[in-house]
């Protein structure tokens, strides 16, 4: 099955997807973690998207559309997989509609001020990827990494300026596939709120539907 996560920064797509991988036994393929490991190795496309990721602006549609089609071209997407993060601009998802079928899409919907909540207060442990939130999600340890015991670190795009511009993009770029994909009958829309088992369930429910 192949899915995609549609939805405002921090709506929890990587969470849910993460849950959602282990339902599924699909590979989760997040265009974010895939532009952030090449900033970790330092690769060219890294210090090419380094600083569009720190501002929250959208890497160049080719860069990406280009980066997908490598990554969908692996044997582990055989049986299917979930899209996180892309598309994100009408280019993106005319693209993709070009490289394969999507079985459905999940829109999740959460309001201005629980995102600006969520982002501020997220954390992560940078060698897994691991998602925290200082309230909501908290570590044992406060500012450490349960298994690895590693620092947790702040995204620079969850600082309060960046996620300012990051609405600002996904209202103008991304909120339109909403519709592209409403008119192909693809959308479910997923109640974002909830925490995340209940969230992983309404989904789960959804996609058996
Ligand atoms: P978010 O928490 O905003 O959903 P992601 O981890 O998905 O964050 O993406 C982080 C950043 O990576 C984006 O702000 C953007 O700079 C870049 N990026 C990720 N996916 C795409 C995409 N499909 N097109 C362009 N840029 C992207």
């Amino acid at each position: 099955m192949n899915i995609v996560l549609l939805g405002p920064p921090g709506a929890g797509k990587g969470t849910l997807a993460a849950l959602l991988k282990k339902e599924l036994d699909v590979p989760h393929i997040s265009t974010g973690d895939i532009f952030r490991s090449n900033i970790k190795n330092g690769t060219e496309l890294g210090k090419k998207v380094q600083g569009i990721l720190a501002s929250g602006s959208l890497v160049p549609d080719e860069v990406t559309i280009e980066m997908v089609r490598a990554r969908l071209g692996e044997d582990d997407t055989a049986s299917g997989y979930i899209l996180d993060g892309f598309p994100r601009t009408i280019r993106q998802a005319e693209a993709l509609d070009e490289m394969d079928e999507i079985d459905a899409v999940i829109n999740f919907v959460l309001d201005d001020e629980e995102v600006v909540k969520r982002l501020s207060g997220r954390r992560l442990a940078p060698s897994t990827g691991r998602i925290y939130h200082i309230i909501t999600n908290p570590p044992k340890k406060e500012g450490f990494d349960d298994e690895t015991g590693e620092p947790l670190i702040q995204r620079d795009d969850d600082k309060p300026e960046a996620i300012r511009h990051r609405l600002d993009v996904y209202r103008e770029e991304t909120a339109p596939l909403i519709g592209y994909y409403r008119g192909k009958g693809r959308i479910i829309d997923i109640d974002a709120a909830p925490a995340p088992e209940e969230v992983l369930k309404a989904v789960l429910a959804a996609l058996k539907a």
